[in-house]
């Protein structure tokens, strides 16, 4: 199988509030990722990067086009195409806010048949890898955005799928949390031999994670290109400000 992401021509549109238009947030996207790649989503605000990132995880279904995923395609093969992906989505609703950050890895631990002696030693794992250990018994509702975000990583990485999908993964971040993050999602990038792909304003974070950029603006694939050959051509001051 060559392709372990492949989406064809794609498109969603969104009522109008108080009208009978639409608004087109994807107008046709087709893109194929490969086993193992990393692919950083940039785009400016309102491009269409979440929603396709939601049509490829199988939270909303496109009006036209066909997601597949490990050649599983999401419509006729919903359950088997999302066993092979886990998804971080902006503000992290993956969480359970009133469980604290280990009650939140073990009840996702327990979603995949794992035994309790399996369960303890991967959250211990998981909370010594992500530096969350003095947070283990706090509640999620309490603490700070970054280690939300760190605690919705680890869940997300506690199915060991082939694919992760992160939106925005360093959106309003503080500059140390914003690096802890880009640290730990190279190494799983470098090290783990997942599929990733992420959204992304932050121009550092694509450079140093991913090996390919694609650009959406207004709902279309404008350039698709390795990252350095994308840095070769363009001054990277230039072009993050362009994307903001
Ligand atoms: P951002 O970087 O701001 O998150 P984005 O590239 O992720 O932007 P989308 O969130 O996918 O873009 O939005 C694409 C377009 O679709 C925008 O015009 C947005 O206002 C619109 N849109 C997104 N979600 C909805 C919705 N649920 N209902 C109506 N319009 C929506």
């Amino acid at each position: 199988m060559e392709y372990i992401i492949d989406i064809q021509n794609v498109k969603k549109w969104y009522p109008k509030k108080k009208s009978k238009e639409v608004i087109e947030a994807v107008k046709g996207i087709s893109l194929q990722v490969k086993r193992g790649e990393v692919v950083g989503l940039l785009g400016p605000n309102g491009a269409g990067k979440t929603t396709l990132i939601k049509m490829m995880c199988g939270l909303l279904i496109p009006n036209e086009g066909t997601v597949k995923i490990n050649e599983f395609d999401m419509n006729a093969n919903r359950s088997k195409a999302l066993k092979h992906l886990s998804v971080v989505l902006e503000g992290n609703r993956n969480l359970y806010w009133r469980l604290t950050v280990k009650e939140n890895l073990e009840y996702f631990s327990g979603n995949r048949g794992m035994s309790k002696k399996e369960i303890s030693s991967k959250v211990d794992e998981l909370l010594e890898r992500f530096n969350l250990k003095g947070k283990a018994h706090e509640q999620v509702n309490t603490l700070s955005r970054g280690m939300q975000q760190k605690l919705s990583i680890a869940v997300a990485l506690l199915a060991d799928t082939d694919i992760i999908f992160l939106d925005e993964p360093t959106l309003g971040l503080d500059i140390e949390t914003s690096y802890e993050i880009r640290k730990l999602l190279t190494e799983i990038a470098k090290g783990e031999n997942k599929t990733i792909l992420l959204s992304s304003h932050d121009m550092p974070v694509v450079q140093d994670i991913c090996q390919r950029v694609v650009i959406v603006n207004g709902g279309k694939i404008i350039t698709d290109e390795n990252v350095q050959n994308l840095l070769d051509l363009f001054d990277t001051k230039a072009y993050s400000f362009t994307l903001q």
